[in-house]
């Protein structure tokens, strides 16, 4: 496949752009995705809350790509956090997507004031010794939950995927996981489609390059080394979103990305979300 691959901090290959299924219906689901593998996507994220694991998995099955190809990631949903319940979480997902193992796994969200997520990660820890995941990670951590982690568990998480993007350009962050070898996955790396696309500054730059605002955006995050799963349910979109490997920004299109930082969330803030 024409996406370059980083390497994980367990020697996993991770292709640095994947299609993301989130808001996709469980019965669009096979098409989308198989309208990205015929499009050289290589990397799934989906999530058990989602509700299309199926679907993805019938997709993966009809495409008849040897398993080792892809790159399959889903998500432990925060009702299910805790040991055991986690183990019986997998279990189902697995089963929905109809595979052996996934190749990375991910604590959805840390919900800090049930304090479940080491018990959580340490289900994680067994399934990955057992063969069943071939990197464990998290989502929408922050800093201190990951010094927590780091501090009461064996296995550094591989990636932490958070909300990322142009209005949130997260640098603390990813300046925190480049010095714990961690991964840093963007979500919503469009801005969800929304304004972003339409800021003078990255219309300007598609412009320039002869590119879409998508693309360019994008681009900017491969060249920070973030890796990313945009997501559309449009056949030219899935197109013209992994094809980002043949044109690069320069020093100026960059600086003027970075000066769009607003530290404005679309979503919901991790270190409050999930307590009731
Ligand atoms: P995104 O930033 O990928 O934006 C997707 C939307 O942008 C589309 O619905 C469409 O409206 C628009 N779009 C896509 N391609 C376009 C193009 N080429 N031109 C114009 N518009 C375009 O948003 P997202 O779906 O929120 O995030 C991507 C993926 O990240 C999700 O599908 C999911 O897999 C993951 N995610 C994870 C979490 C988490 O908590 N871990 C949260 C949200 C999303």
């Amino acid at each position: 496949s024409q996406v370059p691959p980083i390497i994980l901090n367990n020697g996993v290959e991770m292709p640095q752009l994947g299609f993301g299924v989130w808001q996709v219906p469980d019965d669009e689901a096979e098409t989308a995705v198989a309208t990205a593998l015929e499009a050289g996507y290589r990397s799934i994220d989906t999530a058990a809350i989602y509700g299309n694991e199926e679907g993805t998995g019938k997709a993966i099955a009809a495409s008849g790509l040897p398993r080792e190809e892809l790159f399959v990631t889903t998500k432990l949903w925060n009702d299910d956090q805790g040991y055991d319940a986690t183990l019986r979480a997998f279990e189902t997902s697995l089963a929905k997507l109809g595979l052996e193992y996934v190749d990375l796994y991910l604590i959805h969200w840390p919900l800090p004031s049930q304090d479940r997520y080491v018990d959580t990660y340490k289900a994680f820890e067994k399934l990955h010794a057992d063969g069943l995941i071939r990197a464990i990670g998290v989502s929408n951590f922050l800093p201190e939950h990951l010094d927590r982690l780091i501090a009461e568990t064996s296995v550094v998480p591989a990636v932490n995927q958070i909300e990322l993007h142009p209005h949130l350009q997260q640098r603390a962050v990813r300046e925190y996981h480049a010095g714990q070898g961690i991964a840093t996955e963007a979500w919503s790396p469009l801005g969800q489609g929304k304004g972003l696309l339409e800021v003078p500054a990255i219309v300007a730059i598609a412009r320039k390059h002869d590119r879409t605002p998508a693309q360019v955006v994008l681009r900017w995050h491969i060249q920070l080394g973030n890796v990313v799963i945009p997501k559309s349910v449009t056949p030219s979109r899935i197109k013209e979103n992994i094809d980002v490997f043949d044109f690069s920004l320069d020093d100026e299109d960059l600086a003027a990305i970075s000066a769009l930082n607003e530290d404005r969330r679309l979503g919901p803030d991790p270190a409050t979300f999930g307590k009731d």
